[in-house]
């Protein structure tokens, strides 16, 4: 005879009774289930940790400054070379004013890079007596002073803070898009 609580486990089709009337596995598939479910959950975990420990403190300035210079090339897109003035043929460049090695403070500040050419920006270094006169007439003179200023704090960053600019300038470049 048929008990009328009996149903068909609809993973394996095992007759089970169920535990509420809301259940549609048996107890074998509803265990199996939680149990993938918990080492899908695992695997992420330790798959994050894995991403955590090969990534440098390198591997995210590169990523927080390829977000940055991009958002630079879209602020200024259609300008022309902040250095020499001219209308920017093929690759355009976000240049520094002050490097980016050694001003570390300034190395993501919006006033300290802007769009150039490829030979202001990498044969002629920058080309920075002409930056310099065309920065101060593009941010005004107390801008520049400040920008100045703080360019010569040293700051150190944090994987955390890299991977923050780096999300904050792919959301920016996002707007501008
Ligand atoms: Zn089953
Ligand atoms: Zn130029």
């Amino acid at each position: 005879m048929k008990n009328i609580f009996e149903k068909k486990c609809k993973e394996c089709s095992t007759i089970f009774i169920p535990y509420r009337s809301t259940d549609s596995l048996c107890y074998v598939c509803t265990k199996t289930r939680q149990a993938i479910k918990n080492l899908e959950k695992i695997k992420k975990v330790r798959k994050k940790a894995l991403k955590d420990s090969i990534m440098t403190l390198q591997d995210y300035f590169k990523i927080a400054q390829q977000h940055f210079n991009r958002y630079i090339n879209l602020r200024d897109k259609g300008k022309v070379c902040i250095s020499c003035q001219k209308r920017i043929n093929g690759v355009t460049h976000a240049s520094h004013y002050y490097s980016a090695g050694t001003h570390t403070n300034v190395r993501f500040d919006e006033n300290n890079v802007h769009s150039s050419c490829y030979k202001c920006n990498v044969q002629l270094s920058g080309n920075l007596i002409e930056y310099g006169i065309h920065l101060e007439n593009k941010i005004g003179a107390d801008e520049f002073t400040m920008l100045r200023e703080r360019a010569y704090i040293t700051r150190k960053y944090t994987k955390d803070e890299l991977k923050e600019l780096a999300e904050y300038y792919k959301r920016k470049c996002k707007e501008l898009n």
